[in-house]
């Protein structure tokens, strides 16, 4: 990475940003905008369109249009994939652009980013344009005068709507597989992190992707996202993000069109540190970067550690070493290892759960404050909180920021079950040498992943999803696709 391109693609105005609907940029049909404020130094950076229900009705429209005529779905599979491979391209020799255009906007260190944003978003496109023309029906075993046949038929409108942590990479988890499939989309990127995404998506256009197949709507969630997950139009939904915003689009397809609804919520993983485990440094630094990176904002990050008790002091010390060893701070420094906080509600949320953590008892042995303020940027201490009880807040709550909640166990089983005593189960992971207990770990903790002695990581091949109120289905590998298909059977009588 050279810094020196970095610093003049930051030093670059950002032009505003319009809608993209039917192929064409489009304001807001009532002429707002948003300001889009940049975590690094609470800098107005540009605007986007304050979306209205007319403007995301006018998307789904489109995106209706575009699939019934067919001009996507049916052409012949190498035409699609072709299309595909060329935006996977178009991003990759986009990279660096889009991965500081997406930093300046929601503050992840650009280190990351520029492998999670734009490098993992081209490998995701380009995976499912690869599949696309392996994926054939099914001819059932029938008796001899039928013939059963088992279409995939891709669900018609897709509404993708995206959280801001990761805006490319998981736009492209849902994006990928839903245009292979020859769906079309209307994209619904978060209020605080839509840049990246919305020129991703004007990359689509200029690789090939027909006007309407794949439009983008920005605004607030409760406007243009309620009516996206209200119309009768949408057959899916697919999202990431909160629990909160979860329950509703649930309710929507109940109160609509019974749409079916796939979620990726949020979680509290365990990252549970047995005394035998193989490499106990290398577990507290990975333990240190599997909640600190991305200032904490990961929905797999490790925010829950729990350590057996002989070795605890030990290792918190070792995880508060790896800690300091990371460099907080401007996130387009290419030696940052912990960016900003995306907004300042996410800051202040992030302190307040500290405030909450000590008044219940739990003892901040690093972080806890704000720093860099002089900069008007976002950034908070990496924070590491011991002494957290299985209902504490801080035990129970996921804070989506950089703080790390240690509760240590003397058993296996203490440790199973302290693992599984959150409503959550998105990731986790178990440190140990003992083989059997591995194995035991990966079946008794209530997790969508687990890993074994190492965290994170997990690339594009294995599926992302989670158990309980984490969600339900799965994006990435070749099980995403089930979403956006439907199965329909041929029963002819010959
Ligand atoms: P959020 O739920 O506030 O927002 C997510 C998206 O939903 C945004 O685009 C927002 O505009 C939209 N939205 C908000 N209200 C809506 C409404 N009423 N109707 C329709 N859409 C609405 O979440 P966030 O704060 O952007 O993201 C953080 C959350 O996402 C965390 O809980 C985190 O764990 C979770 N997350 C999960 C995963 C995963 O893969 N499981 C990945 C990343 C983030």
């Amino acid at each position: 990475m050279d810094q020196t391109k970095i610093d003049t693609l930051r030093a670059q105005t950002v032009p505003a940003f319009e809608h993209l609907i039917d192929g064409k940029h489009m304001p807001a049909s009532d002429g707002r905008t948003m300001d889009v404020i940049s975590p690094i130094d609470g800098s107005v950076l540009t605007t986007t369109a304050a979306g209205t229900s007319a403007d995301m009705t006018a998307a789904i429209a489109s995106a209706r249009a575009a699939f019934e005529d067919g001009r996507w779905a049916g052409q012949p599979p190498a035409a699609r994939k072709a299309v595909l491979m060329r935006w996977a391209d178009l991003i990759e020799r986009n990279a660096l652009e889009l991965a500081v255009l997406g930093v300046r906007d929601n503050g992840t260190e650009i280190s990351m980013a520029l492998k999670a944003e734009p490098g993992s978003a081209a490998t995701t496109i380009r995976y499912y344009a690869e599949a696309l023309d392996k994926i054939y029906g099914e001819i059932a075993p029938t008796s001899a005068d039928i013939l059963g046949m088992i279409h995939k038929e891709p669900v018609g409108v897709v509404g993708a709507i995206i959280p801001w942590n990761f805006p490319m990479m998981i736009g492209a988890w849902k994006l990928g597989p839903a245009l292979a499939m020859g769906n079309s989309v209307v994209l619904k990127p978060a209020e605080t992190a839509s840049l990246s995404l919305m020129r991703m998506a004007e990359l689509a256009l200029e690789a090939g992707l027909p006007p309407g197949v794949l439009n983008a709507v920005t605004g607030e969630g409760r406007v243009v996202g309620e009516t996206l997950g209200l119309s009768m139009e949408v057959d899916v939904l697919a999202f990431t993000g909160s629990g909160a915003t979860g329950r509703r689009l649930m309710e929507y397809a109940a109160r609509s069109n019974m749409k079916r609804v796939y979620l990726e919520l949020g979680g509290k993983s365990p990252n549970i540190v047995f005394a035998d485990a193989p490499n106990l440094d290398e577990a507290a630094k990975v333990a240190a970067a599997g909640i600190f990176r991305n200032a904490g904002q990961v929905c797999v990050a490790g925010s829950r550690l729990l350590v057996e008790a002989s070795i605890h002091d030990d290792f918190v010390a070792a995880v508060g070493k790896a800690t300091q060893a990371m460099r907080v701070g401007d996130p387009l420094r290419v030696d940052t290892n912990i960016g900003a906080v995306n907004s300042e509600t996410q800051l202040k949320a992030n302190l307040g759960f500290v405030d909450t953590a000590r008044s219940e008892g739990g003892e901040i042995v690093l972080g806890g404050d704000r720093i860099m303020a002089e900069t008007g940027g976002y950034y908070m201490a990496p924070t590491i909180v011991t002494g957290v009880g299985r209902d504490a807040t801080l035990a129970q709550k996921e804070v989506f920021g950089p703080i790390l909640a240690v509760t240590p166990f003397e058993t296996e089983q203490e440790a199973v079950s302290l693992a599984n005593s959150t409503v959550y189960g998105l990731a986790g992971a178990a440190w140990t040498a003992n083989l059997g207990r591995a194995h035991r770990m990966v079946k008794a903790v209530r997790t969508g992943v687990m890993h074994i002695n190492t965290y994170g990581g997990a690339d594009g091949t294995v599926p992302l999803g989670g158990v309980g109120q984490s969600g339900n289905g799965s994006d990435k590998s070749l099980h995403a696709i089930e979403k956006y298909v439907n199965l329909k059977t041929a029963w002819i009588k010959l």
